[in-house]
C-alpha cells in the first residue's frame, strides 16, 4: 500500500509514515537501514548527533533507489547553533549522507539559554534558498520558540517534530502548530520502549478487535491523528510489523479512548531546559 504524502507549507510533500535511526548503532546502520529501505520505507529519520550519517548515506547509495523517490531528513546539533557554525556543520551532514540535498533540515533543539535559534533559523533559510535543503523546520521548539520565529523571521518552519506518544500528547504545541500551518512530527511514537504504552488496556483491546498488534494500533493513532511518524526498530520483523499499518482504521471511540490516555509523561528532556 502506498504511504500518503502531508502536503506541508512550502509546497512539497512527505512521506507520512517513515523510519527513525536514533540509538542505531553507527556500525549497523547500512544494515539496517538497507532492511527498511527494502521492506519498503521512503522517509528516513537521521540526525549529526546520532553518529549514523555516514551509514544512512551508504544504504542509500547502495539501495539504487531514485533520489526523487527518498526523503531524508537530518538535524543540527546544538553546539552547531549560530551563523557560520550552522552552515558548516549543514555541509558536514550532506557530505556524510553522500547527498546533493536534504529533504528536510531541522534545529535539533532550541537551546533557549545560549540564544542563538533565531540566528541559526536565518541560516537554515539561507540553506533553503540554495536548494540544499528542500524543507526546513525546528525539533522540541515549544509555542514561545515557534513564535519568536514567527515574530522575528521569514519563513515559518514546515514542521515542528517533538515528544509524542499517547502519554504526552503537547496539545498547546500541536493547536499553535495547526493554527500556523506546521506539521507535527511525533518522536518517541511508542514510548521508546520505556513507557509501558503497548500493554495498555486501550491500546491492546483495539489490537485484538482488528487483528493487529499494539504497535500498529499506536501507529495508526498517530496516523489518524495527522502526525508524521518514524518509528525505529533494528529488527526486521518489526520494521515488516511497523509498515503494515494501511489494512485496518480505528473507530472515532478507538481513538478517543487511546487519546484520553494523556498522562502528561514526558520520557525526553524537557525543551525549555535542554542543552
Ligand atoms: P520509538 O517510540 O520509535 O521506540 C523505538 C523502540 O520501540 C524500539 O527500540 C523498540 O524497543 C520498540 N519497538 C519498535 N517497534 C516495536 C514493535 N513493533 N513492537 C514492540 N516494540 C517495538 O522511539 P524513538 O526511536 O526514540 O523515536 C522514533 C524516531 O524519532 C527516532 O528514531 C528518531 O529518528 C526520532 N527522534 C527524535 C528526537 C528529537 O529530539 N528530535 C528524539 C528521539 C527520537
Amino acid at each position: 500500500t502506498a504511504v500518503p504524502r502531508i502536503r506541508l507549507n512550502d509546497g512539497t510533500s512527505i512521506p507520512q509514515l517513515g523510519f527513525g535511526v536514533f540509538k542505531v548503532d553507527p556500525a549497523e546502520t547500512e544494515r539496517i537501514v538497507t532492511d527498511a529501505l527494502d521492506v519498503g520505507y521512503r522517509h528516513l529519520d537521521t540526525a549529526r548527533i546520532y553518529g549514523n550519517e555516514e551509514g544512512v548515506g551508504r544504504a542509500v547509495a547502495a539501495s539504487g533507489i531514485p533520489r526523487e523517490e527518498l526523503y531524508v531528513t537530518t538535524k543540527l546539533w546544538n553546539d552547531d547553533q549560530g551563523t557560520a557554525s550552522a552552515l558548516e556543520a549543514f555541509e558536514g551532514s550532506l557530505e556524510r549522507l553522500g547527498l546533493e540535498y536534504v529533504d528536510l533540515y531541522l534545529i535539533h533543539w532550541p537551546v533557549p539559554a545560549q540564544d542563538r535559534y533565531v540566528d541559526s533559523w536565518r541560516t537554515l533559510e539561507q540553506i533553503r534558498e540554495s536548494g540544499r535543503a528542500r524543507s526546513i523546520g525546528v525539533s522540541n521548539f515549544m509555542v514561545p520558540h515557534l513564535q519568536r520565529l514567527l515574530d522575528e523571521t521569514d519563513v515559518v518552519p514546515a514542521v515542528d517534530q517533538i515528544e509524542l506518544h499517547p502519554a504526552h500528547q503537547q496539545p498547546e504545541v500541536t493547536e499553535f502548530a495547526a493554527e500556523h500551518g506546521i506539521e507535527v512530527e511525533s518522536w518517541g511514537p511508542l514510548g521508546q520502549g520505556k513507557y509501558p504504552l503497548l500493554e495498555l488496556p486501550e491500546v491492546t483491546e483495539a489490537a485484538s478487535a482488528h487483528g493487529k498488534t499494539s504497535a500498529q494500533v499506536v501507529i495508526r493513532w498517530h496516523l489518524q491523528r495527522g502526525f508524521i511518524v518514524f518509528p525505529k526498530s533494528n529488527r526486521r520483523e518489526r520494521m515488516v510489523e511497523n509498515f503494515d499499518v494501511f489494512d485496518f482504521a480505528l473507530s472515532d471511540d478507538e481513538m478517543d479512548r487511546i487519546t484520553a490516555i494523556e498522562r502528561e509523561h514526558r520520557l525526553g528532556p524537557d525543551p525549555h531546559h535542554f542543552g
